[in-house]
């Protein structure tokens, strides 16, 4: 980074003790802690939820597959480089799934599908593993174990638009709610001098690209259009975020398939009672978890909103004496939903107020003997600012108002 005051993730992760690294499990492989693991669930959960809000079913995949599956989806033709090799157990080959979509295809092939029940749309919070050379490694930016808030949606060819729009919907909201203020979309083409390097016929293309300039103007997204862009199996379109110091991330992707519906002979059953040949949309609105905690913890220079704060308040007992009473009014928060810590080691107050402060955890509750007397908490913002005494329960309502707010 160019600005000596901006804190690198890898610095905040330090800080607020999100992740590390181990020599033995190697570079490009994060562990993360319990915190960290916290702020991940977190973000996951809040994908997993908005996704099963807009109509998308949950599956589950397992992290390896016969080479077989891969063999036929092309992947290991096209895509090898980045997969880790085969590896042989009791007479049969596997593979480690580097995407779902082969995965989830066969899913989609456990029942004939009629046109009235498209489109079928399948999400999974995978991680999958790529190789990479442990140069190009640090951090969370770039990752071998990547977990994707993944989806594959199965359709028709006349909801193509409609389910672009859902998508460019879902990711917006993910940007509004993680407060990234500016955005555009990298629309990618067809090269139309370079037609055979593409499936699909041309009359295809066209009619698909038209309909996603069109949804962008309808829209009014902002959008760049790149030629010769496109993946062979379709166009794309691909959410470019800028974050809070003007740099610019690629995060949303919605992509339109017309290869592995043909390399797996998928169908559904049209009103005309013969087999039709649906498409597919692979979709991820964060992208790769760790990527997207990366450049999101970058964005917020380490100071996360209330709602998404893995401690939201830290307890601080002014001395030994109080911890029960503490540890009580803990129980009290927890019950409430409200992910509160207690600080108990044997270190003064002014100290456990720097190291609260130094995570950024938002709020800071400190209580001795006036405090437990009448059932108030001395509150302290990680901004420094002394909001007083509050009684308890005004306090509890306050947080949970503005974790509401997700503010
Ligand atoms: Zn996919």
């Amino acid at each position: 980074m160019n600005d000596k005051s901006l804190k690198d993730h890898r610095q905040i992760g330090q800080e607020q003790d999100l992740f590390v690294h181990s020599e033995l499990v190697g570079s490009g492989l994060p562990l993360f802690t319990p915190k960290g693991t916290l702020l991940r669930k977190i973000v996951e959960n809040y994908m997993y939820d908005l996704l099963k809000e807009e109509g998308y079913e949950h599956v589950w995949s397992p992290h390896i597959a016969r080479k077989d599956l891969f063999e036929v989806s092309g992947h290991l033709e096209k895509f090898s480089e980045d997969m880790f090799p085969a590896m042989k157990t009791k007479g049969r080959e596997y593979v480690l799934k580097a995407m779902n979509c082969p995965h989830h295809i066969q899913i989609y092939q456990r029942k004939p599908i009629s046109y009235k029940e498209m489109p079928q749309r399948y999400a999974e919070i995978a991680t999958v593993y790529r190789s990479e050379q442990s140069g190009e490694l640090g951090g969370l930016t770039r990752v071998m174990s990547i977990t994707m808030d993944d989806a594959h949606i199965f359709i028709r060819k006349d909801q193509i638009k409609d389910e672009f729009k859902k998508a460019l919907d879902i990711d917006k909201k993910m940007l509004k709610d993680f407060g990234f203020k500016e955005y555009w979309i990298r629309l990618s083409l067809w090269d139309p001098k370079n037609k055979t390097k593409y499936l699909g016929d041309e009359k295809t293309w066209e009619e698909m690209q038209r309909q996603m300039r069109e949804l962008l103007k309808e829209t009014k997204t902002p959008f760049k259009e790149v030629v010769g862009e496109a993946a062979f199996y379709g166009p794309k379109m691909d959410l470019m975020a800028v974050d809070s110091h003007g740099r610019e991330w690629q995060l949303s992707t919605i992509q339109l398939d017309f290869n592995l519906p043909e390399r797996f002979k998928l169908s559904y059953v049209g009103e005309d009672g013969k087999g039709h040949m649906p498409y597919i949309i692979h979709r991820a609105t964060l992208g790769a978890v760790e990527r997207f905690l990366g450049v999101w913890l970058e964005h917020v220079q380490g100071i996360l909103p209330l709602w998404l704060s893995p401690v939201q308040i830290t307890l601080i007992p002014i001395a030994d004496r109080h911890l029960k009473e503490v540890e009580k009014m803990a129980e009290e928060l927890k019950s409430e939903n409200i992910r509160v810590e207690v600080d108990s080691r044997a270190e003064t107050m002014q100290n456990k107020i720097r190291q609260a402060t130094l995570q950024k955890v938002p709020y800071m509750g400190i209580i001795g003997d006036k405090e437990i007397n009448d059932q108030t908490v001395s509150v302290r913002t990680r901004d420094g600012k002394d909001l007083g005494k509050l009684n308890l329960s005004h306090f509890v309502k306050r947080v949970k108002q503005e974790i509401d707010q997700k503010t």
